[in-house]
């Protein structure tokens, strides 16, 4: 019996979906700025900003961040305005590196 299979098949699938264990950050139960009427989302403050963004730059979505759709929309608008004026990167990863 000189069966010889080379099968190849067996993949591995390591960087996949595997389940729903992933940890991500808690989100918060309520919209933040809603529960703090005095918090107000500015382009300028980026240390706030930077919570409702991933580390690739991106922002995150509401369900990860719990805001509520009113201020998800200033929130991303926000962003947006901070990158504009560099406050925040378009993409984290190429600015990462630039201090030695
Ligand atoms: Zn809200």
């Amino acid at each position: 019996m000189s069966d010889e299979r080379n099968e190849r098949s067996e993949r591995n699938f390591s960087g996949g979906e595997g389940g729903g264990d992933r940890k991500f950050f808690a989100k918060p139960k309520f919209c933040q700025f809603c529960a703090d009427k005095q918090l107000v989302i500015d382009y300028k403050k980026v240390d706030l900003l930077r919570k409702y963004i991933t580390e690739d730059g991106k922002i995150r979505p509401r369900r990860q961040t719990g805001a509520c759709a009113k201020h998800q929309r200033v929130v991303a608008a926000a962003v947006k305005q901070s990158r504009h004026v560099a406050l925040l990167p378009f993409s984290g990863r190429a600015l990462d590196d630039n201090r030695s």
